[in-house]
């Protein structure tokens, strides 16, 4: 099995190759270093063996020679190995050094590119490394992040070329040398710098300034490694085309409290809006107490004027009964179908079925007004829902006359997310989607009001808030339509 020498990328997982993340996820090792993202080392399985080998300027975890021969002892063991590195394994990365060792003991290699710093930092930083106005060509420079050694092996009188843009890695300790020496070589004391730390990622910052200045401002602002440094005209395009670290939700981190897949769409969303989602799912869907019930409702579904999905889980675990039946769409002929909530009306159609009436307020009291005005008394109605829903709907459908069942069709549980008080520790603000998603996070913390000191709790509606407020956490966003989507917009309306 070849050994896969893979680049990571700057940081964002979205930069990461598809042939990265396919061997990640199927990696038996992982040897990667600290460029190397958490939320990328994520999508390795449960049981890969992560081995972490250091590689800072001046803390060594491991020396290159060890990770040689580590490498080549995990082949040799016959493991699937994937060397992690960041950015491009072959870009000031000693990619090259690894596969001629590997070369050399006869193990199989396989190179898979990635998005390198020297473009991504700039280009998140809204800097084009080329600009036909600006230059025509791009240099990558190493700055030799370690002092003892020397600078004089770069050649300074080509490099000091106003024509070209330079793009520096590992310069942050020798910063005031290299600019010096640029001055000294005929580049302008007021050439444009741009220092770009953890670039792509939520924590990026961006300094600009100038050749003469850039050794002290950097100083000042105590930006270090890992940075990017670009030097050239085509820093000043930034002003005009500065666009991630302008998004609304630029370096928040948000906890995000569903379970997968629903997490998903309100994960990408936040994303888009410049934060950077942490997951943390409270809750697990599983079957409701009585698994009977649902079952033997989906038999009889004929018998039923409407039926009321309250959730995508609720239409999947429908379709499921229906299909244990042995039955299909067909039995809902005749039935008429409420879909409370845009995800739920989507769950139903892509099975072939548009609901009747989808409401325009997703709380109990909205879906009773307009079911009341859509049935007539004696109407017999089926509630297909969560096992934990309120009694609202029911309650007030049949106070009007209508003939209601309530079918449990699943049931979320509380699901143990073991470092919780640390994920949220690093977060600005905590989403909540759900009453029952409120009590599981209280319930796994010691001091979940302190927990949440400082940071902003976001809810999707009235209910979850108040459960919220019963908890002793004030929410300070509440989203106006109740749904992931509606939270998002809140959340960026807030800032
Ligand atoms: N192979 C990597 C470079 C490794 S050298 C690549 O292709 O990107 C390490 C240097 O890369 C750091 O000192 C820094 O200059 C740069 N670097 C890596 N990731 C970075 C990031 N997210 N933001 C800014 N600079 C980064």
């Amino acid at each position: 099995m070849p050994v896969f020498l893979v680049g990571a990328g700057p940081g964002d997982p979205g930069l990461l190759t598809l042939r990265a993340k396919h061997l990640i996820e199927t990696a038996d090792v992982l040897v990667y270093d600290y460029l190397a993202a958490e939320p990328i080392l994520a999508f390795a399985a449960p049981e890969c063996e992560r081995i972490y080998v250091g590689k800072r300027a001046k803390a060594h975890t491991m020396s290159q020679d060890e990770i040689n021969a580590l490498l080549v002892r995990l082949a040799l063991e016959g493991k699937r190995v994937v060397r992690l590195k960041g950015g491009d394994p072959f870009v000031f990365g000693r990619g090259g050094e690894e596969a001629q060792v590997l070369r050399a003991a006869g193990i199989e290699f396989e190179v898979v590119p990635g998005i390198t710093a020297g473009i991504a930092a700039p280009a998140y930083a809204g800097i084009p490394v080329t600009h036909r106005a600006h230059n025509t060509a791009v240099t990558f420079v190493t700055g030799h992040e370690d002092p003892s050694k020397d600078l004089s092996t770069l050649d300074w009188s080509k490099l000091a070329d106003p024509h070209q843009t330079l793009v520096f890695y590992m310069a942050m300790s020798n910063l005031a040398q290299i600019s010096a020496a640029l001055i000294r070589h005929g580049l302008a004391a007021v050439t444009p710098v741009a220092i770009v730390h953890e670039g792509t990622k939520p924590a990026q910052q961006t300094l600009v300034t100038t050749l003469e200045n850039a050794s002290a401002d950097a100083e000042r602002a105590r930006i270090g490694p890992p940075a990017i440094v670009v030097v050239g005209d085509v820093v000043g395009l930034r002003e005009e085309l500065r666009w991630f670290d302008r998004r609304p939700l630029f370096g928040k981190r948000v906890l995000i409290t569903r379970q997968a897949p629903s997490s998903d769409a309100f994960a990408e969303r936040l994303r888009e809006a410049g934060a950077e989602p942490v997951l943390a799912p409270l809750i697990r869907i599983v079957p409701p107490e009585d698994a009977q019930a649902a079952a033997a409702a989906v038999r009889t579904i004929g018998d039923f004027d409407w039926v009321v999905f309250s959730s995508r889980n609720g239409v999947e675990r429908f379709w499921q009964e229906l299909a244990g039946a042995q039955l299909d769409a067909r039995a809902l002929s005749g039935v008429r179908i409420a879909a409370i909530g845009p995800r739920t009306a989507e769950a139903l159609q892509t099975r072939g079925i548009t609901p009747d009436f989808v409401p325009s307020r997703y709380v109990s009291e909205s879906v009773a007004e307009g079911l009341l005005a859509r049935t007539k008394p004696s109407d017999r109605v089926l509630l297909f829902r969560a096992q934990e829903a309120r009694d609202v709907l029911p309650d007030t459908l049949r106070h009007a006359g209508r003939a209601v069942t309530v079918v449990a069709a699943y049931r979320a549980v509380r699901a143990p997310v073991p470092d919780l008080a640390r994920l949220v520790e690093r977060c600005d603000i905590l989403t909540f989607t759900s009453a029952g998603i409120v009590r599981s996070f209280v319930a796994q913390l010691e001091d979940a009001v302190a927990a949440a000191r400082g940071k902003i709790v976001a809810c999707i509606g009235p209910i979850t808030a108040q459960a919220a407020r019963d908890a002793g956490l004030e929410p300070g966003v509440v989203a106006e339509e109740f749904t992931t989507e509606g939270l998002a917009r809140s959340l960026v309306a807030a800032r």
